[in-house]
Protein backbone atom coordinates (compact mmCIF):
# COMPACT_ATOMS: atom_id res chain seq x y z
CA UNK A 1 0.00 0.00 0.00
CA UNK A 2 2.52 2.37 1.22
CA UNK A 3 4.69 1.45 -1.77
CA UNK A 4 1.36 1.96 -4.48
CA UNK A 5 1.01 5.56 -2.69
CA UNK A 6 5.18 6.18 -3.06
CA UNK A 7 5.25 5.50 -6.60
CA UNK A 8 1.99 7.88 -7.31
CA UNK A 9 2.68 10.58 -5.79
CA UNK A 10 6.70 10.36 -5.88
CA UNK A 11 9.36 9.28 -3.65
CA UNK A 12 10.00 13.49 -2.41
CA UNK A 13 6.06 13.88 -1.67
CA UNK A 14 5.92 10.61 0.17
CA UNK A 15 8.97 11.00 2.28
CA UNK A 16 7.76 14.66 2.97
CA UNK A 17 3.88 13.98 3.76
CA UNK A 18 3.48 10.38 4.23
CA UNK A 19 6.34 8.55 5.92
CA UNK A 20 5.10 8.82 9.07
CA UNK A 21 1.25 7.68 7.87
CA UNK A 22 0.46 5.00 10.04
CA UNK A 23 -2.43 2.12 9.65
CA UNK A 24 -4.95 2.11 12.39
CA UNK A 25 -7.13 -0.13 11.12
CA UNK A 26 -9.05 -1.20 8.50
CA UNK A 27 -13.52 -1.82 9.16
CA UNK A 28 -15.23 -2.60 5.78
CA UNK A 29 -15.54 0.37 3.95
CA UNK A 30 -13.55 2.50 5.70
CA UNK A 31 -9.72 3.10 6.61
CA UNK A 32 -8.18 4.45 9.56
CA UNK A 33 -4.88 6.13 9.18
CA UNK A 34 -2.99 8.25 11.33
CA UNK A 35 -0.30 10.84 11.15
CA UNK A 36 1.72 12.53 13.91
CA UNK A 37 0.74 16.33 13.92
CA UNK A 38 -2.29 17.89 12.72
CA UNK A 39 -0.46 19.78 10.25
CA UNK A 40 0.22 16.65 8.18
CA UNK A 41 -3.72 16.13 8.54
CA UNK A 42 -4.83 18.96 7.08
CA UNK A 43 -1.89 19.05 4.20
CA UNK A 44 -2.98 15.31 3.21
CA UNK A 45 -6.49 15.89 3.26
CA UNK A 46 -6.58 19.46 1.38
CA UNK A 47 -3.92 17.94 -1.13
CA UNK A 48 -3.87 14.09 -1.34
CA UNK A 49 -7.11 12.81 0.03
CA UNK A 50 -8.24 11.83 -3.78
CA UNK A 51 -4.99 9.87 -3.83
CA UNK A 52 -5.18 8.13 -0.79
CA UNK A 53 -8.37 6.69 -1.07
CA UNK A 54 -7.76 5.42 -4.75
CA UNK A 55 -4.42 3.74 -3.78
CA UNK A 56 -6.56 1.79 -0.97
CA UNK A 57 -9.04 1.33 -3.52
CA UNK A 58 -6.20 -0.57 -5.90
CA UNK A 59 -5.89 -2.52 -3.11
CA UNK A 60 -9.43 -2.91 -1.28
CA UNK A 61 -11.87 -1.79 -4.00
CA UNK A 62 -14.86 -2.05 -1.07
CA UNK A 63 -12.82 1.00 0.50
CA UNK A 64 -14.97 4.27 0.28
CA UNK A 65 -13.49 6.53 2.92
CA UNK A 66 -10.14 7.85 4.59
CA UNK A 67 -10.68 8.71 8.12
CA UNK A 68 -7.45 10.66 9.01
CA UNK A 69 -6.80 11.14 12.99
CA UNK A 70 -3.76 12.58 15.03
CA UNK A 71 -1.78 10.54 17.12
CA UNK A 72 -1.09 12.60 20.01
CA UNK A 73 2.43 12.34 21.77
CA UNK A 74 2.98 11.65 24.93
CA UNK A 75 1.74 15.27 26.83
CA UNK A 76 2.86 15.62 30.26
CA UNK A 77 3.74 17.92 33.11
CA UNK A 78 5.97 15.49 34.56
CA UNK A 79 9.62 16.42 34.68
CA UNK A 80 12.10 13.85 33.22
CA UNK A 81 13.06 12.22 36.14
CA UNK A 82 9.61 10.77 36.86
CA UNK A 83 8.95 7.41 36.07
CA UNK A 84 7.99 6.47 32.39
CA UNK A 85 4.56 4.83 32.57
CA UNK A 86 4.57 0.90 31.22
CA UNK A 87 5.08 0.49 28.02
CA UNK A 88 2.47 -1.59 27.67
CA UNK A 89 -0.50 0.67 28.24
CA UNK A 90 1.24 3.93 26.55
CA UNK A 91 -0.19 3.70 23.59
CA UNK A 92 -3.77 3.59 24.99
CA UNK A 93 -2.78 6.65 27.59
CA UNK A 94 -1.52 8.40 24.59
CA UNK A 95 -4.95 7.93 22.80
CA UNK A 96 -6.82 8.59 26.26
CA UNK A 97 -5.39 11.85 27.10
CA UNK A 98 -5.19 13.08 23.85
CA UNK A 99 -9.23 12.41 23.85
CA UNK A 100 -9.28 13.72 27.44
CA UNK A 101 -7.53 17.18 26.61
CA UNK A 102 -6.99 18.39 23.32
CA UNK A 103 -5.27 21.28 24.65
CA UNK A 104 -1.41 20.83 25.23
CA UNK A 105 -0.04 20.81 29.10
CA UNK A 106 3.81 20.97 28.32
CA UNK A 107 6.34 21.00 30.44
CA UNK A 108 7.34 24.27 32.36
CA UNK A 109 5.97 27.26 33.04
CA UNK A 110 8.26 28.99 30.68
CA UNK A 111 7.72 26.33 27.82
CA UNK A 112 3.94 27.23 28.30
CA UNK A 113 4.11 30.86 28.00
CA UNK A 114 5.72 31.35 25.05
CA UNK A 115 3.95 28.50 23.65
CA UNK A 116 6.02 25.59 23.16
CA UNK A 117 5.45 22.55 21.79
CA UNK A 118 4.78 19.51 24.41
CA UNK A 119 7.40 17.34 25.34
CA UNK A 120 7.94 14.02 25.88
CA UNK A 121 9.68 12.88 29.30
CA UNK A 122 11.28 10.00 27.86
CA UNK A 123 13.40 11.51 25.55
CA UNK A 124 16.13 12.74 27.31
CA UNK A 125 19.90 12.27 27.22
CA UNK A 126 20.23 9.48 29.34
CA UNK A 127 18.04 7.49 27.33
CA UNK A 128 19.56 8.27 24.03
CA UNK A 129 21.95 5.46 22.73
CA UNK A 130 25.11 6.72 21.28
CA UNK A 131 26.55 5.00 18.08
CA UNK A 132 29.11 5.52 15.30
CA UNK A 133 25.75 7.09 13.12
CA UNK A 134 25.06 9.99 16.13
CA UNK A 135 27.99 10.75 17.92
CA UNK A 136 28.70 13.66 16.18
CA UNK A 137 25.27 14.87 16.51
CA UNK A 138 25.07 13.88 20.23
CA UNK A 139 28.23 15.29 21.46
CA UNK A 140 26.70 19.04 19.59
CA UNK A 141 23.67 18.55 21.09
CA UNK A 142 25.12 17.83 24.63
CA UNK A 143 27.28 20.30 24.13
CA UNK A 144 24.48 23.11 23.40
CA UNK A 145 22.41 21.49 26.47
CA UNK A 146 25.33 22.07 28.70
CA UNK A 147 26.07 25.85 27.62
CA UNK A 148 25.12 28.74 30.06
CA UNK A 149 23.02 31.71 29.88
CA UNK A 150 26.10 34.47 28.41
CA UNK A 151 28.28 31.34 27.57
CA UNK A 152 30.19 32.17 23.46
CA UNK A 153 28.17 30.02 21.48
CA UNK A 154 30.20 27.33 19.67
CA UNK A 155 28.12 26.72 16.61
CA UNK A 156 24.88 28.31 15.80
CA UNK A 157 22.99 27.24 14.08
CA UNK A 158 23.27 23.72 15.42
CA UNK A 159 21.22 21.88 11.84
CA UNK A 160 21.13 18.27 12.61
CA UNK A 161 19.06 15.99 9.37
CA UNK A 162 18.77 12.61 9.21
CA UNK A 163 16.05 10.24 7.68
CA UNK A 164 12.82 9.80 9.61
CA UNK A 165 12.99 7.34 13.04
CA UNK A 166 16.59 8.67 13.35
CA UNK A 167 17.00 10.63 16.73
CA UNK A 168 16.40 14.15 15.51
CA UNK A 169 13.32 14.76 17.83
CA UNK A 170 14.69 13.02 20.68
CA UNK A 171 17.96 14.62 20.43
CA UNK A 172 15.86 17.65 20.08
CA UNK A 173 13.68 17.10 23.09
CA UNK A 174 16.80 15.98 24.99
CA UNK A 175 18.58 19.46 24.79
CA UNK A 176 15.36 21.00 25.40
CA UNK A 177 15.21 19.20 28.50
CA UNK A 178 18.46 19.57 30.02
CA UNK A 179 18.19 23.32 29.94
CA UNK A 180 15.20 23.55 31.24
CA UNK A 181 16.06 21.49 34.02
CA UNK A 182 19.71 21.88 34.56
CA UNK A 183 20.10 25.78 34.16
CA UNK A 184 18.60 29.11 34.71
CA UNK A 185 18.27 29.34 31.10
CA UNK A 186 14.74 29.72 28.61
CA UNK A 187 14.76 26.43 25.83
CA UNK A 188 11.80 26.84 23.77
CA UNK A 189 11.02 23.49 22.09
CA UNK A 190 8.68 24.22 18.90
CA UNK A 191 7.67 22.11 15.91
CA UNK A 192 7.58 24.04 12.28
CA UNK A 193 3.73 24.07 12.82
CA UNK A 194 4.15 25.39 15.97
CA UNK A 195 6.15 27.88 15.04
CA UNK A 196 3.91 28.55 11.88
CA UNK A 197 0.34 28.92 13.28
CA UNK A 198 1.53 29.44 17.21
CA UNK A 199 4.36 31.40 17.65
CA UNK A 200 4.91 33.71 14.24
CA UNK A 201 0.99 34.45 14.89
CA UNK A 202 1.56 35.28 18.51
CA UNK A 203 4.64 37.91 16.98
CA UNK A 204 2.62 39.20 14.24
CA UNK A 205 0.09 40.69 17.20
CA UNK A 206 3.21 42.37 18.90
CA UNK A 207 5.02 45.61 18.28
CA UNK A 208 8.35 44.70 17.29
CA UNK A 209 9.32 46.06 20.48
CA UNK A 210 7.67 43.54 21.77
CA UNK A 211 8.68 40.83 19.67
CA UNK A 212 12.39 41.80 20.67
CA UNK A 213 11.16 41.55 24.40
CA UNK A 214 9.58 37.89 23.80
CA UNK A 215 12.99 36.88 22.17
CA UNK A 216 15.01 38.05 24.76
CA UNK A 217 13.80 35.71 27.07
CA UNK A 218 14.75 32.66 24.98
CA UNK A 219 18.11 31.49 25.21
CA UNK A 220 17.95 28.67 23.06
CA UNK A 221 15.51 28.31 20.40
CA UNK A 222 14.73 24.50 19.42
CA UNK A 223 13.00 24.30 15.41
CA UNK A 224 12.08 20.61 14.68
CA UNK A 225 11.03 19.28 11.29
CA UNK A 226 11.98 22.37 9.57
CA UNK A 227 11.08 20.61 6.65
CA UNK A 228 7.30 21.63 6.96
CA UNK A 229 7.99 25.51 7.31
CA UNK A 230 5.96 26.86 5.05
CA UNK A 231 4.95 29.89 3.06
CA UNK A 232 6.84 33.18 2.25
CA UNK A 233 5.10 35.52 5.43
CA UNK A 234 6.13 32.79 7.79
CA UNK A 235 9.91 32.13 5.93
CA UNK A 236 10.49 36.18 6.64
CA UNK A 237 9.25 35.68 9.87
CA UNK A 238 11.86 32.76 10.77
CA UNK A 239 14.56 34.29 8.74
CA UNK A 240 14.00 37.53 10.93
CA UNK A 241 13.81 35.15 14.16
CA UNK A 242 17.13 33.17 13.15
CA UNK A 243 18.64 36.63 12.40
CA UNK A 244 17.82 38.19 15.77
CA UNK A 245 18.51 35.42 17.63
CA UNK A 246 22.10 34.34 16.20
CA UNK A 247 23.20 38.10 16.51
CA UNK A 248 22.05 38.33 19.59
CA UNK A 249 24.37 35.48 20.55
CA UNK A 250 21.49 33.16 21.43
CA UNK A 251 21.47 29.43 19.88
CA UNK A 252 19.12 27.97 17.62
CA UNK A 253 18.94 23.93 17.36
CA UNK A 254 17.17 22.74 13.95
CA UNK A 255 16.48 19.25 13.02
CA UNK A 256 14.72 18.36 9.14
CA UNK A 257 14.76 15.48 7.04
CA UNK A 258 17.40 16.60 4.46
CA UNK A 259 20.40 19.49 4.58
CA UNK A 260 19.89 22.85 3.86
CA UNK A 261 20.54 22.84 0.67
CA UNK A 262 17.44 20.43 0.01
CA UNK A 263 15.21 23.14 1.58
CA UNK A 264 13.81 23.95 -1.86
CA UNK A 265 10.78 26.20 -0.43
CA UNK A 266 12.89 27.82 1.73
CA UNK A 267 14.24 31.30 0.52
CA UNK A 268 18.46 31.35 -0.18
CA UNK A 269 19.43 33.56 2.09
CA UNK A 270 17.29 31.36 5.13
CA UNK A 271 19.12 28.19 3.89
CA UNK A 272 23.00 29.84 4.21
CA UNK A 273 22.37 31.12 7.10
CA UNK A 274 21.21 27.79 8.23
CA UNK A 275 24.16 26.00 6.30
CA UNK A 276 26.51 28.56 8.11
CA UNK A 277 26.77 27.00 11.72
CA UNK A 278 27.22 23.35 12.22
CA UNK A 279 25.19 20.67 10.06
CA UNK A 280 25.40 16.91 11.32
CA UNK A 281 23.88 14.49 9.37
CA UNK A 282 22.65 11.24 11.64
CA UNK A 283 23.21 7.78 9.27
CA UNK A 284 20.90 5.21 9.20
CA UNK A 285 21.14 2.81 12.91
CA UNK A 286 23.59 0.43 12.91
CA UNK A 287 22.87 -2.87 13.89
CA UNK A 288 25.35 -2.35 17.70
CA UNK A 289 23.19 0.96 17.96
CA UNK A 290 19.63 -0.56 17.37
CA UNK A 291 20.90 -3.50 19.90
CA UNK A 292 21.54 -0.82 22.41
CA UNK A 293 18.24 0.93 21.54
CA UNK A 294 16.95 -2.52 22.06
CA UNK A 295 18.59 -3.37 25.61
CA UNK A 296 17.63 0.25 26.60
CA UNK A 297 14.17 -0.12 26.41
CA UNK A 298 14.36 -3.62 27.54
CA UNK A 299 15.79 -2.00 31.14
CA UNK A 300 13.18 0.77 30.91
CA UNK A 301 10.27 -1.97 30.70
CA UNK A 302 11.70 -3.71 33.50
CA UNK A 303 11.44 -1.10 36.00
CA UNK A 304 7.42 -1.90 36.12
CA UNK A 305 7.81 -5.33 35.03
CA UNK A 306 10.75 -7.12 36.95
CA UNK A 307 9.89 -10.21 35.25
CA UNK A 308 9.72 -9.22 31.48
CA UNK A 309 12.96 -10.21 30.08
CA UNK A 310 14.14 -10.65 26.18
CA UNK A 311 16.56 -13.40 25.54
CA UNK A 312 19.94 -12.34 24.18
CA UNK A 313 19.05 -14.16 20.57
CA UNK A 314 16.02 -12.52 20.27
CA UNK A 315 17.69 -9.13 20.84
CA UNK A 316 19.77 -10.09 17.89
CA UNK A 317 17.61 -10.98 15.83
CA UNK A 318 15.01 -8.08 16.67
CA UNK A 319 18.67 -5.71 16.17
CA UNK A 320 19.00 -7.37 12.44
CA UNK A 321 15.65 -7.73 11.13
CA UNK A 322 14.44 -4.38 12.25
CA UNK A 323 16.26 -1.90 10.01
CA UNK A 324 14.75 0.99 9.43
CA UNK A 325 13.87 3.26 12.41
CA UNK A 326 14.06 3.80 16.24
CA UNK A 327 10.16 4.12 16.25
CA UNK A 328 9.60 0.36 14.90
CA UNK A 329 12.52 -0.88 17.92
CA UNK A 330 9.70 0.63 20.59
CA UNK A 331 7.35 -0.91 19.04
CA UNK A 332 8.82 -4.68 18.82
CA UNK A 333 9.82 -4.12 22.71
CA UNK A 334 6.41 -2.73 23.49
CA UNK A 335 4.75 -5.76 21.79
CA UNK A 336 6.90 -8.29 23.12
CA UNK A 337 6.14 -6.81 26.33
CA UNK A 338 2.14 -6.64 26.01
CA UNK A 339 1.89 -10.34 24.65
CA UNK A 340 4.68 -12.00 27.11
CA UNK A 341 2.20 -10.17 29.91
CA UNK A 342 -1.38 -11.17 28.57
CA UNK A 343 -0.29 -14.65 28.05
CA UNK A 344 2.26 -15.41 30.95
CA UNK A 345 4.75 -16.36 28.82
CA UNK A 346 8.57 -16.14 28.40
CA UNK A 347 9.85 -14.24 25.21
CA UNK A 348 10.82 -16.82 22.44
CA UNK A 349 12.42 -16.36 19.30
CA UNK A 350 9.32 -18.18 17.93
CA UNK A 351 6.75 -15.06 19.35
CA UNK A 352 9.44 -12.46 18.37
CA UNK A 353 9.51 -13.68 14.83
CA UNK A 354 5.52 -13.76 14.76
CA UNK A 355 4.86 -10.78 16.40
CA UNK A 356 7.31 -8.39 14.71
CA UNK A 357 6.81 -9.64 11.08
CA UNK A 358 4.84 -6.55 9.76
CA UNK A 359 7.80 -4.61 11.23
CA UNK A 360 10.08 -6.32 8.85
CA UNK A 361 10.39 -4.31 5.99
CA UNK A 362 11.73 -6.42 3.04
CA UNK A 363 15.49 -4.40 2.55
CA UNK A 364 15.69 -2.23 -0.45
CA UNK A 365 17.94 -4.55 -2.30
CA UNK A 366 21.35 -2.35 -2.14
CA UNK A 367 23.36 -2.06 -5.21
CA UNK A 368 26.32 -3.32 -4.85
CA UNK A 369 29.63 -2.84 -6.78
CA UNK A 370 32.14 -4.89 -8.23
CA UNK A 371 34.75 -1.79 -6.60
CA UNK A 372 33.47 -2.33 -3.55
CA UNK A 373 33.38 -6.38 -3.91
CA UNK A 374 37.67 -6.26 -4.67
CA UNK A 375 38.31 -3.94 -1.88
CA UNK A 376 36.13 -5.70 0.64
CA UNK A 377 37.82 -9.52 -0.37
CA UNK A 378 41.01 -8.15 -0.63
CA UNK A 379 40.90 -6.29 2.74
CA UNK A 380 39.09 -9.84 4.36
CA UNK A 381 42.37 -11.25 2.74
CA UNK A 382 44.82 -9.50 3.25
CA UNK A 383 45.94 -8.89 -0.55
CA UNK A 384 45.56 -5.76 -2.37
CA UNK A 385 43.21 -5.14 -5.02
CA UNK A 386 45.69 -5.23 -7.97
CA UNK A 387 46.77 -8.52 -6.73
CA UNK A 388 43.07 -9.30 -7.53
CA UNK A 389 43.43 -7.73 -10.73
CA UNK A 390 46.81 -8.98 -11.78
CA UNK A 391 47.91 -12.29 -13.60
CA UNK A 392 49.50 -13.85 -10.80
CA UNK A 393 48.55 -17.24 -10.15
CA UNK A 394 49.83 -17.98 -6.77
CA UNK A 395 47.52 -19.67 -4.21
CA UNK A 396 46.26 -16.77 -1.92
CA UNK A 397 45.71 -14.62 -4.82
CA UNK A 398 43.80 -17.63 -6.52
CA UNK A 399 41.15 -18.58 -4.05
CA UNK A 400 40.20 -14.52 -3.21
CA UNK A 401 40.21 -13.33 -6.87
CA UNK A 402 37.72 -16.13 -7.53
CA UNK A 403 35.31 -15.59 -4.47
CA UNK A 404 35.40 -11.99 -5.46
CA UNK A 405 34.20 -12.93 -9.27
CA UNK A 406 31.38 -15.52 -7.58
CA UNK A 407 30.01 -12.72 -5.30
CA UNK A 408 30.83 -10.34 -8.20
CA UNK A 409 28.01 -12.70 -10.23
CA UNK A 410 26.00 -13.71 -7.54
CA UNK A 411 25.92 -10.23 -5.63
CA UNK A 412 25.68 -7.56 -9.15
CA UNK A 413 23.82 -8.15 -12.24
CA UNK A 414 26.29 -7.85 -14.57
CA UNK A 415 27.70 -10.45 -16.82
CA UNK A 416 29.97 -12.93 -17.06
CA UNK A 417 32.07 -11.18 -19.79
CA UNK A 418 31.68 -7.73 -18.17
CA UNK A 419 33.02 -9.24 -14.97
CA UNK A 420 35.54 -10.73 -16.56
CA UNK A 421 36.67 -6.74 -17.68
CA UNK A 422 36.53 -5.91 -14.46
CA UNK A 423 39.42 -8.42 -13.09
CA UNK A 424 41.90 -7.14 -15.44
CA UNK A 425 40.20 -8.34 -18.80
CA UNK A 426 39.95 -11.99 -18.30
CA UNK A 427 37.72 -14.09 -20.21
CA UNK A 428 34.24 -14.81 -19.48
CA UNK A 429 35.42 -18.56 -19.16
CA UNK A 430 37.30 -17.68 -16.99
CA UNK A 431 34.84 -15.85 -14.75
CA UNK A 432 32.35 -19.06 -15.00
CA UNK A 433 35.01 -21.49 -14.20
CA UNK A 434 35.57 -19.42 -10.57
CA UNK A 435 31.67 -19.12 -9.92
CA UNK A 436 31.27 -23.19 -10.25
CA UNK A 437 34.48 -23.66 -8.52
CA UNK A 438 33.23 -21.43 -5.15
CA UNK A 439 29.78 -22.82 -5.45
CA UNK A 440 30.92 -26.33 -5.47
CA UNK A 441 33.36 -25.25 -2.46
CA UNK A 442 30.84 -23.54 -0.21
CA UNK A 443 28.62 -26.50 -0.71
CA UNK A 444 31.22 -28.44 1.33
CA UNK A 445 33.75 -26.00 2.86
CA UNK A 446 32.47 -24.56 6.39
CA UNK A 447 35.11 -22.04 6.44
CA UNK A 448 35.12 -21.06 3.24
CA UNK A 449 31.33 -20.83 3.11
CA UNK A 450 31.41 -18.85 6.66
CA UNK A 451 33.73 -16.46 4.98
CA UNK A 452 31.70 -15.89 1.61
CA UNK A 453 28.50 -14.99 4.08
CA UNK A 454 30.42 -12.81 6.41
CA UNK A 455 31.64 -11.13 2.97
CA UNK A 456 27.92 -10.45 1.62
CA UNK A 457 27.28 -9.03 5.14
CA UNK A 458 30.30 -6.73 4.68
CA UNK A 459 28.79 -5.75 1.39
CA UNK A 460 25.38 -5.34 2.54
CA UNK A 461 26.01 -3.01 4.97
P1 LIG B 1 13.08 11.45 14.16
O1 LIG B 1 12.69 12.70 14.87
O2 LIG B 1 14.48 11.51 13.61
O3 LIG B 1 12.10 11.01 13.14
P2 LIG B 1 12.69 10.23 16.74
O4 LIG B 1 13.59 11.08 17.57
O5 LIG B 1 11.24 10.48 16.85
O6 LIG B 1 13.16 10.26 15.23
O7 LIG B 1 13.03 8.70 17.07
C1 LIG B 1 12.12 7.64 16.84
C2 LIG B 1 12.16 6.66 17.99
O8 LIG B 1 13.42 6.01 18.05
C3 LIG B 1 11.96 7.31 19.33
O9 LIG B 1 11.21 6.44 20.14
C4 LIG B 1 13.36 7.45 19.86
O10 LIG B 1 13.36 7.47 21.26
C5 LIG B 1 14.04 6.23 19.29
N1 LIG B 1 15.47 6.48 19.04
C6 LIG B 1 16.05 6.90 17.91
N2 LIG B 1 17.37 7.03 18.06
C7 LIG B 1 17.64 6.66 19.32
C8 LIG B 1 18.83 6.57 20.11
N3 LIG B 1 20.03 6.87 19.59
N4 LIG B 1 18.71 6.15 21.40
C9 LIG B 1 17.51 5.83 21.91
N5 LIG B 1 16.36 5.90 21.24
C10 LIG B 1 16.41 6.31 19.97
MG1 LIG C 1 11.05 13.90 14.55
Amino acid sequence: MKGRLRSSVGEDVYSSWFARMDLESVQDESVHLSVPTRFLKSWIQTHYSDKVLSCWQAELPDVNRIDLTVRSPVRCAAPAKEAPAPAESRRDEQRSAAERSNGAAPVSANHDALGGSPLDPRLTFASFVVGRSNTLAHAAAKQVAEGRRGDPVMFNPLYIHSGVGLGKTHLLQAVTWAGNTGNERKVLYLTAEKFMYGFVAALKTQTSLAFKEALRGIDVLVIDDLQFLQGKTTQAEFCHTLNALIDAGRQVVVAADRPPSDLESLDERVRSRLAGGLVVEMAPLGEDLRLGILRSRVVAARAHHASFDVPQPVLEYLARAITHNGRDLEGAINRLLAHSKLNNQPVTLEMAEHEVRDLIRPSEPKRIKIEDIQRIVARQYNVSRSDLLSSRRTANVVRPRQVAMYLAKTLTLRSLPEIGRRFGGRDHTTVLHAVRKIEGLVSKDNTLSDEVESLKRQLQE
